[in-house]
This record gives C-alpha cells, sequence and structure tokens, in this order.
C-alpha cells in the first residue's frame, strides 16, 4: 500500500515536471526555439566562420585604461566541429600603432582538442599552451550561442540559477566537460545576447570574460549571431563582424597537431631561474630569464625594482632576503604597467613591499591590490595585505647615507605614459626597462630615453636594462644613432 502512494507521489511528481518546465528549462526551451529548434540544433554537425575584427591591444596599451592601440583582425576563419568539441581558430593580427616590436602582420593560427589547447607558429612547429591557457580556449570554444546550446542539451549538462538581471534571464549551465558558463537571454528575442564564463587571469585573477552578441541571421535555419563583441570585465578586447559562416561545411580534421597532443601537461610556471650579479657596492642585477629586476641597498632598508610575474617576482625577493639577510626589503619600483612587467606586483604586495609607481598608474594598481583571486589563490589572496602606495609624477628622490635612487618618468615616451627609470646618481647608473633593450636591431624608443637623460643632465656611465642586462652609456647612443640612420 505504502509503495503505491510513493508509486503515485512520484508519477505527479513527473508529471509536474513536464507540465511545468523549471525556470532553467523554460530558458533553455526558449533560447533554442529561438535559434532554430531543438532538434536542428542537436542535428549541427560543424560550423565554420570568416570574419574581421578590431582586436585591443589590453595590457599593453600608452595607460593602464588607454584603448588607442588596435590590431586588425583579417583573414579569419573558426572551424569548429560539433561532433568531437573542436575548434581551431586561423588569423591574421595587424598593428595599427606605431613602435609595435613584434612580426607585422602576423599569422596566428591555434585551437583546443579535449584538454590540450595547442598554437601552430608561423613556421609551422605546434606547441602545447599551458593548462591554463587550454581550461580558457575550452571556455572559448563555448562562447558562441550554437556550441552552448549544443552541449547543454545534451544530457550530462546540467542547468541552474535561473534569474533575472536589467531585464534579461540568465542561466547557468554546466557542459558535459564540466564548464560553467551563464547565458543570458534577450527578453523580446529569447537569442541569446551575451555569455560570460569566469577566468583567471593573469594579471587582473578572477575577471568574467563575456562575448556579447548582435545582429542574427538565419544560416540554413539556425540563427547566428554576426556581431561579436569580447570583453574582460570593464576592459573591451575584441570588436568582430562575421562576413560568412556556414552550417555543416566540411571543417576537416580539426585534431591537435601531434607535436601538441603528445607533449606533457603543462601545469605551471617553471621554475624562475634567479642570478644574481652584484654589479657595483649595493646593487644587484637579478637575472636569469626575460625580464630583469634590479636590487638596491640603503643603509637599513632594501629596494627591488621590477616585479614581472608572480613566481619570478617571490623568487626574487626570496634572493634579495638572501643576498641582505639583514635589512628588510621593503620597497618595489614598478617601472610601467604593462602586464609582462606588473604581473607580480600582487605577489610584491603579498611580501608587504610598498610599490612605488607613475601617478597615472595608481587607480589601476590600487584596483589590482583589491581584486579577488579566488579560481586560483595568488600569493596575495593567500596572504592578504593593504597596499601602500607611493607615486611619481615627474621625479621623485631616495636618499640616505648610502645610497641615493632618483625616480623619474620618461616623458613624452612613446611606449607607456607611465613608464619610470631609476637613476642612482653617486654610482652613475641608470635602471630602465623597455626604452632601450640592448641587443634588439629594433629601438625605437631609445631616442626618447637619451632625450630625457640630456634633458635632466644626468650623467649615466653604465646602463641596467630589465631586457638585456649591463651596457654602456655609448651602446645607447649607438642604438639611437642607428635608428636616425
Ligand atoms: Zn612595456
Ligand atoms: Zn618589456
Amino acid at each position: 500500500m505504502k509503495s503505491r502512494i510513493w508509486v503515485m507521489l512520484l508519477a505527479i511528481a513527473t508529471f509536474g515536471a513536464c507540465a511545468a518546465p523549471t525556470p532553467e528549462q523554460q530558458i533553455l526551451d526558449d533560447v533554442a526555439a529561438a535559434l532554430g529548434g531543438r532538434e536542428a540544433l542537436e542535428a549541427a554537425q560543424s560550423l565554420s566562420i570568416e570574419g574581421e575584427g578590431v582586436m585591443r591591444n589590453l595590457g599593453q596599451d600608452m595607460t593602464p585604461d588607454a584603448t588607442s592601440q588596435t590590431f586588425t583582425i583579417s583573414d579569419y576563419t573558426r572551424s569548429i566541429d560539433l561532433t568531437t568539441g573542436r575548434m581551431r581558430v586561423e588569423q591574421t593580427r595587424t598593428p595599427t600603432f606605431n613602435y609595435f616590436r613584434g612580426p607585422d602582420p602576423l599569422k596566428q593560427v591555434f585551437g583546443i582538442d579535449g584538454t590540450v589547447a595547442y598554437n601552430v607558429a608561423p613556421d609551422g612547429s605546434a606547441t602545447r599552451t599551458p593548462n591554463a591557457a587550454a581550461t580558457a580556449r575550452r571556455a572559448e570554444y563555448y562562447h558562441h550561442p550554437l556550441t552552448l546550446l549544443h552541449a547543454a542539451l545534451k544530457p550530462g549538462a546540467t542547468v541552474a540559477n535561473a534569474r533575472t538581471t536589467d531585464g534579461e534571464s540568465l542561466v547557468d549551465i554546466t557542459t558535459e566537460d564540466g564548464v560553467t558558463l551563464t547565458l543570458a537571454m534577450d527578453a523580446d528575442t529569447k537569442l541569446p545576447s551575451h555569455i560570460t564564463s569566469m577566468l583567471n587571469h593573469t594579471n587582473l585573477r578572477d575577471v568574467a570574460q563575456r562575448t556579447s552578441f548582435t545582429d542574427y541571421e538565419d544560416v540554413n535555419g539556425l540563427m547566428l549571431p554576426t556581431g561579436m563583441t569580447v570583453s574582460t570585465d570593464d576592459y573591451q578586447i575584441l570588436d568582430f563582424s562575421v562576413t560568412a559562416q556556414s552550417l555543416g561545411a566540411d571543417v576537416g580534421d580539426l585534431a591537435a597537431p601531434d607535436a601538441a597532443s603528445a607533449a606533457a601537461p603543462i601545469t605551471g610556471p617553471p621554475p624562475a631561474n634567479v642570478t644574481a650579479e652584484e654589479v657595483t657596492d649595493g646593487v644587484w642585477l637579478l637575472a636569469g630569464e626575460s625580464h630583469h629586476s634590479v636590487l638596491v641597498e640603503f643603509s637599513d632598508y632594501m629596494m627591488l625594482i621590477e616585479a614581472p610575474n608572480e613566481a619570478r617576482t617571490l623568487a626574487v625577493i626570496e634572493k634579495a632576503r638572501e643576498l641582505v639577510p639583514d635589512k628588510p626589503l621593503t620597497h618595489l619600483v614598478s617601472t610601467h604597467h604593462h602586464f609582462d612587467h606588473s604581473g607580480g606586483v600582487r605577489a610584491a604586495i603579498s611580501e608587504g613591499l610598498t610599490v612605488v609607481t607613475h601617478a597615472a598608474n595608481a587607480a589601476f594598481y590600487e584596483d589590482l591590490a583589491e581584486r579577488s583571486s579566488t579560481i586560483v589563490q595568488d600569493a596575495l589572496a593567500r596572504n592578504p595585505k593593504a597596499l601602500t602606495l607611493e607615486t611619481v609624477d615627474d621625479e621623485k628622490s631616495y636618499e640616505d647615507e648610502t645610497m641615493r635612487v632618483d625616480i623619474y618618468h620618461i616623458a613624452d615616451n612613446p611606449h607607456a605614459d607611465t613608464l619610470l627609470m631609476a637613476y642612482l646618481p653617486r654610482q652613475r647608473l641608470l635602471v630602465q626597462a623597455d626604452a632601450f633593450s640592448p641587443g634588439r636591431d629594433y629601438q625605437p624608443f631609445a631616442t626618447k630615453l637619451l632625450e630625457n637623460i640630456e634633458q635632466r643632465n644626468l650623467s649615466v656611465d653604465r646602463i641596467l636594462a630589465v631586457h638585456g642586462g649591463v651596457v654602456s652609456y655609448d651602446d645607447l647612443v649607438s642604438a639611437v644613432r642607428a635608428m636616425a640612420n
């Protein structure tokens, strides 16, 4: 008798669920219907997209918030095999701003196959990307209405947390392979207006990566967007227009190249290699990789110049404390905001260092220090500390009996508006990053560095380059002459 009641209750519950779908299911049903119907979405096998776009230079522009530097994206093809979940993108990236130091234009090929993400260099050689990049690439695969809905309709996917924000219905979808994304449905059209997923950004830590969709068109019975914009939190990074797209076309074999699929997974950065060279009394060049740091000894404290990334910064700080164990390391001078030079600022804060930076960086570094890092706990998340900031407008001096360091803004230089250099007048030494990188043929920023040195009447014998090591003042002069010819 008891069991019969249970069966009846179960039947009512099941029937009830069918009659009134959950709010989550309702959103999925509405979106699927608006896109062309569940059957068509499930039956889709491949998608090929061609288009063109404009990409911003996030993290490498003139100031943290600047948007003037862009790249044109052309010859773009995104091939998606929905049956295997593989994607490959080919594009040509051309800078539209002066003084870009990379290949110009650059053909880029990259893709994802299962958990293997890869890049193919212009010479055809493929490399496996670190796992963190593969996670981002896998999420990127789902940042399209077709790939996400195709995945969301599978039995292993889950939907949760239906809600309404700013007139849009949102639902969280977790795919069979464990990626969670938020789908937003436009209230009028019921079409996806954006897809968002949370990502650990090397510099910014927890960020919302969002792709917004506009201008849907009918492609063989499915509605697909032709306008897309991508943003990382509040930073818009890509504007993209689809020029042609086809469903069911032969996209070929999108398997990862053998060199990438056979390579071992890369779970984290390689151990930092920090060498120490005492350049003169109380000044050490901490080299060993592409981005060096400089350690300066005052009477009763130590100053570090440059914190490029977390792993290296923690290692450099450890080395500094090893070199001079009896004086506290208290200051970090960050030469500029560029992501490859400021990625260790949070680590430096976690070690209690006061951050010295250009005034135009203040808001950005204050935000950086406050950001959460829950997806991957970074050094500052593990060891929270408040930021102490000292800003430099045009110049600022640190001086005691032992040492004097004058920090100057490198004015009017085309590399970054936040660029600082450190001058040690007693040693006639100049520490600088990116304005002059010895050993490179192309030195577009050296002229302005030389002008700044001359205008400030600095007597420089040697230059410590964050890229390149210790060179003479004459090396800078020669580089400027070579650029003039
Ligand atoms: Zn830079
Ligand atoms: Zn650099």
